[in-house]
């Protein structure tokens, strides 16, 4: 997958945009979001460009995924935090601002005032088991 040319993240993976690196590999590189909702907040995206994670293949989703175990360990080490949250704003519509796939993986405290809304809603009669088949059968094998 080449990079795109007006893609900030892959300037940034070409060290054409200058970043704090933290971890890097031939797939994967993680560095230092410059406007962290916390110290500590990472970035972790696949060197090739992808603008959303539908998109990667399994390989570059399996090299990104291999490595967020141990890098959301060092940011809580390192940053004192007690837990994180892993989070991929897939899509414009759900809050990506750079359309090249990434995970933030941001340090948490009590009190710290981040946090999300979550308000759950239930399913009418029948419909999550509809859903359920749907996603199956589009996948290709039955649950
Ligand atoms: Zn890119």
């Amino acid at each position: 997958v080449a990079a795109k040319p007006d893609c900030v993240f892959c300037k940034i993976v070409q060290g054409e945009i200058p970043s704090h690196r933290v971890f890097e590999n031939d797939a994967v590189l993680a560095f230092m979001d410059i406007g962290p909702l916390a110290e500590g907040h990472l970035l972790v995206i696949p060197k090739a460009h992808y603008q959303t994670i539908d998109q990667m293949s399994a390989e570059h989703a399996a090299e990104l995924g291999r490595v967020l175990p141990q890098l959301t360990g060092v940011v809580q080490q390192v940053s004192g935090a007690t837990g994180c949250n892993l989070l991929q704003n897939n899509g414009v519509v759900a809050g990506q601002a750079v359309l090249h796939v990434h995970f933030h993986i941001i340090p948490r405290a009590a009190q710290d005032g981040l946090g999300y809304r979550w308000h759950p809603k239930s399913y009418p009669d029948g419909r999550a088991a509809e859903l359920a088949t749907l996603m199956s059968t589009a996948l290709g094998r039955s649950a």
